[in-house]
C-alpha cells in the first residue's frame, strides 16, 4: 500500500510538470493471442509469463478495467490520475479459455476477447458455447475481430465497389453473429493482422466503433479512435525486464490523427513529427523493426524519421521514445503496411 501511495504521488508531480499535453494519466492496452507452454511461440505467451505479468501489474498498483469505457473515457481527456491498464486476446484461441480466463475470472479481472467469427467452434478456437459462458460474466467483453480474419485494407488493383463489399461484409456479420449469439454488441473493433488504411478507418468510423491495431503505446486524449495502440504480449515482447516501461508508458503527446495511416508509396517510407514543449529532438530516440536504433533529421521544432534502408516485411514499425519523466516514456509506434508484400 505504502508503495502503492508513493506511485501515486511520483506519477501526479510527474504529470504536473509535463502539463498541458497529459493532464490525466494513459491506457495501456495488453495484447494476447494464445496463453500456454504449447501454442506457436511466436504468437504465445507462457502461462508463468502470463501469471509474472499480473502480477506486476499488481505490484505497480494499476488498475485493470473494462476496454470500451476506460478508452472513450481517455480519449475524451477524462481519465484517471494513474495510467490503467486494459488486457485483450485476439482470436478465441482455446488456450485462453482453459488457461488464461481462470486466473482472471479468479479475482475478476475485466478482459476482452475479440473474435474472428468464422472460426468459432473450429480446432484450437473456442466455440459458442465456451463464449456465452465467458459472456455471461460481468467483467468479460467478448468482441468483433472480422467475420473471416482476411486482410481488410484495399489490395492493390482491388476494385473500390468489390473491397467495399467484402469488408462491409466481414464487419457487419462478425457483428450480428455477436448480437445473435451472445446478445452484446460492443463498440469494438481490432484489426486482423493490425492491418488498416484510411478508407478502413472510415468504415470503422462511421460505425462508432474503436478500431484497435497492434502497434504499441499507450492510449492518450491525442490518440486516434481508429488506430488505438496495444503492446504485443507475446513471449518475445513480453518479458518483465521491459513491461515496466509499457505499462508506466505514457501516449506520445503529438495527435496521432496527424500522422499517416501507415500505407507505404516509398520505401523506407518517411515520418514527420512536429515535436511541442516538452518534448525536445535531443532526447528522442527512434527505431526500426529488426534494425535498431536509426537516426532522424531535425528542422527547427519538426523531427523526420526514416530508416536508411527498404524494410521487406509486409508490416513494420518505427518506435520513437522521449523521456516523461520520472523514469517513464512518452511511447510512439508507427505502423507501416507494404501492400505490395505478400498477405501472411
Ligand atoms: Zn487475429
Amino acid at each position: 500500500m505504502i508503495k502503492f501511495r508513493k506511485l501515486i504521488l511520483r506519477t501526479t508531480l510527474s504529470l504536473m510538470m509535463a502539463l498541458p499535453f497529459t493532464a490525466q494519466a494513459d491506457l495501456v492496452v495488453l495484447q494476447y493471442h494464445h496463453v500456454d507452454d504449447s501454442t506457436p511461440p511466436a504468437t504465445s505467451t507462457s502461462r508463468s509469463l502470463f501469471e509474472a505479468q499480473l502480477q506486476m501489474i499488481a505490484e505497480l498498483g494499476l488498475e485493470v478495467v473494462s476496454l470500451e469505457p476506460a478508452a472513450r473515457q481517455t480519449l475524451a481527456g477524462d481519465a484517471p490520475k494513474t495510467n490503467q491498464v486494459a488486457i485483450t486476446f485476439d482470436d478465441a484461441y482455446e488456450s485462453v479459455y482453459n488457461v488464461a480466463a481462470p486466473l482472471l475470472d479468479e479475482q475478476q479481472i475485466p478482459y476482452t476477447i475479440f473474435v474472428n467469427t468464422n472460426s468459432v467452434g473450429g480446432k484450437g478456437y473456442m466455440g459458442w458455447t465456451e463464449l456465452k459462458e465467458l459472456n455471461r460474466k460481468e467483467w468479460v467483453t467478448i468482441a468483433n475481430h472480422s467475420a473471416d480474419h482476411a486482410h481488410l485494407a484495399r489490395k492493390p488493383g482491388e476494385a473500390e465497389a468489390d473491397w467495399n463489399t467484402r469488408t462491409n461484409r466481414s464487419l457487419d456479420r462478425a457483428q450480428s453473429a455477436l448480437e445473435t449469439q451472445l446478445g452484446t454488441t460492443p463498440r469494438l473493433f481490432a484489426y486482423p493482422y493490425g492491418e488498416y488504411d484510411e478508407a478502413l478507418e472510415q468504415k470503422i468510423n462511421s460505425r462508432d466503433w474503436l478500431g484497435f491495431g497492434q502497434q504499441s503505446g499507450a492510449i492518450g486524449r491525442h490518440s486516434h479512435s481508429t488506430r488505438l495502440p496495444r503492446f504485443p504480449m507475446a513471449n518475445a515482447y513480453g518479458q518483465l525486464n521491459s513491461l515496466k516501461d509499457k505499462l508506466l508508458s505514457k501516449a506520445f503527446p503529438v495527435r496521432a490523427s496527424s500522422l499517416p495511416d501507415g500505407v507505404i508509396s516509398t520505401n523506407p517510407p518517411s515520418l514527420t513529427i512536429k515535436l511541442n514543449a516538452p518534448l525536445s529532438a535531443s532526447r528522442l530516440a527512434c527505431f526500426a523493426s529488426g534494425l535498431g536504433r536509426i537516426d532522424f533529421r531535425v528542422t527547427g521544432d519538426t523531427v523526420t524519421v526514416q530508416a536508411p534502408k527498404a524494410l521487406n516485411a509486409r508490416r513494420f514499425r518505427y518506435n520513437c521514445t522521449h523521456p516523461a519523466g520520472d523514469g517513464s516514456f512518452y511511447w510512439l509506434s508507427q505502423q507501416w503496411l507494404n501492400l505490395d508484400a505478400p498477405e501472411d
